[in-house]
């Protein structure tokens, strides 16, 4: 436990959000949500109302002008879904709603039905004018979701708040993305960021790691998923299939500067599995990262941005 450390909490875009400052400040936690509250309400698909939402709403009508920020971001997951190979696809809107993984009436769909809800996810059919900040999605039916890469940004800008109010040290933490500024004062190891151990309970950890001034962004196939016929239906899904993500992987841990490079990385290494991820990764010297695996191995790339120190011996740690 670090002396002086005040937690501010809050449940906002669905998750848990966990906000650390070394200063007694409430009013500043306050505005920390309402800036968090103000971009969900631009971003998110999970109500009827929401910039994202009246450029899925106009689908295969007219373009929606948007703003600066929406435009930003949407151009980001639009370039990252166009990458070779890539297993993010920020027009999956039609197979996620359909799954409705985390939310009632899940159920595994029908082969064709994925099939023909598939065409409905090409990022070619999506039309960006930078001149007027227009997005449209070309076919009726198209919408785009940016729930992947949503947060990252998100704790990306928190981080650019804390610092411009002179903030020196503090930790935002939104369901999975975690943001630091700094360390904890008299602790140069740096925040220490627990690595959950798949399925677990929420105390149980693999390991910690621990970062200076990092972002540290998890995606895993526990957060959000059913079970059916003695299989695991994750929400995270393979572009190509309309099915979920089916590797070797149970969860990848990214460890970078920027929070949204942590939630697109996550993405496309959970694509690439262990093997590609890390021959993709020793050409990314600003990038680590950790697997964890279904045969219970724990695998860090170089790990030059962070130390692990694992808790849980009956995995395998390996580099
Ligand atoms: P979390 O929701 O735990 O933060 P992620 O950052 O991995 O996890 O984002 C998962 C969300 O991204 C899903 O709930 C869905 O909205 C969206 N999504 C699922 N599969 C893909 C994909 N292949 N490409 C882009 N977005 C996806
Ligand atoms: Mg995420
Ligand atoms: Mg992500």
């Amino acid at each position: 436990m670090t002396a002086g450390v005040f937690s501010y909490s809050a449940v906002l875009m669905g998750s848990p959000i966990l906000l650390k400052l070394f200063d007694d400040n409430p009013t500043l936690a306050r505005h920390v949500f309402q800036l968090i509250k103000q971009q969900e309400n631009l971003f998110t698909v999970n109500r009827a109302e929401s910039e994202v939402m009246s450029v899925n709403h106009a689908a295969g009508r007219h373009p929606v002008i948007v703003s600066e920020a929406v435009f930003a971001l949407i151009s980001v997951a639009h370039a990252v879904s166009l990458l070779p190979d890539s297993a993010f696809n920020f027009t999956i809107g039609p197979i996620v709603k359909r799954w409705k993984i985390g939310f009632q009436g899940r159920a595994v769909p029908p082969a064709p039905e994925i099939a023909s809800l598939l065409k409905l996810t090409d990022p070619h059919q999506v039309v960006l004018n930078p001149a007027d900040r227009s997005v449209f999605l070309q076919q009726p039916g198209m919408e785009i979701d940016l729930g992947a890469i949503a947060k990252g940004y998100i704790a990306d800008r928190v981080q650019a708040f804390l610092r411009q109010q002179g903030v020196q040290q503090a930790l935002i933490n939104l369901g999975g993305n975690v943001q630091t500024l700094g360390s904890p004062p008299h602790e140069p190891q740096g925040w220490g960021i627990g690595l959950k151990k798949p399925f677990g309970r929420d105390d149980e950890l693999l390991g910690v790691l621990q970062v200076q001034g990092k972002s540290v962004v998890t995606s895993g196939i526990y957060e959000r998923y059913f079970e059916l016929d003695g299989r695991c239906w994750h929400h995270i899904f393979d572009p190509q299939t309309g099915y979920p993500l089916d590797n070797e992987l149970l969860s990848v841990t990214v460890i970078s500067d920027r929070s949204i490079d942590g939630d697109i990385y996550t993405t496309l290494l959970f694509g690439m599995g262990v093997e590609q991820g890390l021959a993709y990764l020793a050409d990314q010297p600003d990038i680590d990262a950790v697997f964890v695996t279904r045969d219970r191995q724990i695998i860090c790339s170089s790990p030059q941005h962070f130390h692990f120190q694992q808790l849980d011996v009956d995995w395998q740690l390996r580099y």
